[in-house]
């Protein structure tokens, strides 16, 4: 590679953000650090803009803008606040490849800009292909912009699918760890708090994430973002509950041959693929070692103990805006139990009433995508009466 690879990274103060700065750390020969976003974090984000000199900063609250301002400024480094500044810097053309790793919905509207301005995506934010996962890809066709994934599963059957471009697929099998509580039975999760909820055997992530994946709901969601990823049928969707992590997901053949992708559980390998595509990237991290590894255990997900895998598949199946109801009352529901407001086994109850309740639109545009989202919000916040 002669040129550096321009990179921006959207939520860099984050699970995702700080390890694509190990990895860009690891090969400053190959990228460049142009844009650092974070929502609250000024702290952390000031300390990395000053290591790695990047051309724009964009802090999401608009409180702690001076404070940026002023720890950046006398370094020449452009500071913006508030979520339009997240939308208008994703368009200018300072940066080649967006590391899209803000959490939640939050993360769609600058993902689509970069879509829109022919930026090449590396896509952690999954919620942004479950809200609105026909839009972006439309988007991205129009604009020939490629959308890599950076979610381990999606990373794994990408990887899979590198030269097989004229085989069909016949289905996916698409790992789940089973999080904090697999094998646990509703009379159990009845009484779990968030501090426990928030320990994930093999995986060490941000809060939202843990907590869809102590429910399952991150599976849920990632089948609807394997559906746009990969263009499948909702029936080509298949899940397995491993919860070695080891496989990190499948791509079965119309021969019926499978392909896998294995390796240690380690976010930095499938940002470092996404970041480096086509190419992959020498490292010295730690390698698997197969004779340590005593069992690969694969079972099917208990679907009558962890229901918000069976509504995020009827959302799946449905389409239309259901996805993205889905998605909200969750955010919502989430954000209610971190605060203690619900308990864990409520979440799904929250989200079950709201994707009944709210209307249902086939073929929605960005707006009622984002009407249906703030309505959703509304119900299930009303249901909590937050
Ligand atoms: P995190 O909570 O650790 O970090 C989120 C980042 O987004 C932070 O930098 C934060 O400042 C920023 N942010 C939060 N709310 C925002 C808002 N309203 N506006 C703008 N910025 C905001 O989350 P994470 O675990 O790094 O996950 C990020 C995304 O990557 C999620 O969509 C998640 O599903 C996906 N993902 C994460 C992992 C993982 O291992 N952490 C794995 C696969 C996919
Ligand atoms: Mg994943």
């Amino acid at each position: 590679m002669t040129t550096k690879r321009r990179i921006a990274i959207f939520g860099s103060t984050g699970s995702i953000g700080t390890q694509t700065l190990e990895v860009i750390t690891a090969n400053t020969d190959r990228f460049s650090v142009e844009v650092l976003t974070a929502q609250n974090n000024h702290e952390l984000l000031i300390q990395q803009a000053l290591h790695f000199n990047p051309n724009i900063v964009v802090i999401g609250d608009e409180k702690k803008y001076l404070l940026v301002k002023e720890a950046l400024i006398p370094h020449n480094i452009k500071v913006f606040a508030g979520a339009k500044a997240l939308e208008d810097v994703a368009a200018l053309d300072v940066y080649d490849i967006i590391l899209a790793a803000i959490v939640g919905f939050a993360g769609l509207q600058p993902t689509l800009k970069a879509i829109e301005t022919g930026k090449t995506i590396a896509l952690a934010n999954k919620e942004t292909l479950v809200v609105a996962g026909d839009i972006a890809f439309r988007m991205a066709a129009e604009k020939k912009v490629p959308i890599i994934p950076v979610d381990s599963e999606h990373s794994a059957i990408f990887q899979c699918l590198v030269g097989e471009s004229y085989n069909p697929i016949e289905k996916v099998i698409l790992t789940a760890s089973g999080g904090p509580f697999l094998g646990k039975k509703p009379n159990f999760l009845l009484n779990v708090r968030r501090d426990h909820a928030l320990q994930h055997p093999t995986w060490k992530m941000g809060a939202k994430i843990s907590i869809d994946s102590a429910t399952l709901m991150n599976k849920g969601l990632e089948m609807i973002e394997a559906k746009w990823l990969f263009n499948l049928q909702p029936k080509q969707i298949q899940v397995l509950v491993h919860p070695q992590s080891i496989v990190h997901s499948m791509v079965q053949f119309s021969d019926g041959s499978i392909k896998a992708q294995l390796g240690l559980p380690d976010m930095k390998l499938p940002i470092q693929y996404a970041l480096g595509f086509p190419h992959r990237i020498t490292n010295n991290y730690p390698r698997l070692d197969f004779r340590k590894v005593s069992q690969l255990v694969f079972e099917e997900p208990d679907t009558k103990t962890f229901r918000n895998l069976v509504l995020a598949t009827e959302a799946l199946f449905k389409g239309g805006n259901l996805p993205c109801v889905l998605n909200a009352a969750n955010e919502i529901a989430i954000f209610a139990f971190l605060r203690n407001r619900i308990g864990f086994l409520d979440m799904t109850d929250v989200i079950e009433r709201t994707m009944q309740n709210i209307s249902f639109i086939a073929n929605p545009t960005v707006e009622e995508y984002f009407e249906s989202d703030g309505e959703a919000r509304q119900f299930a916040a009303n249901l909590i009466k937050m």
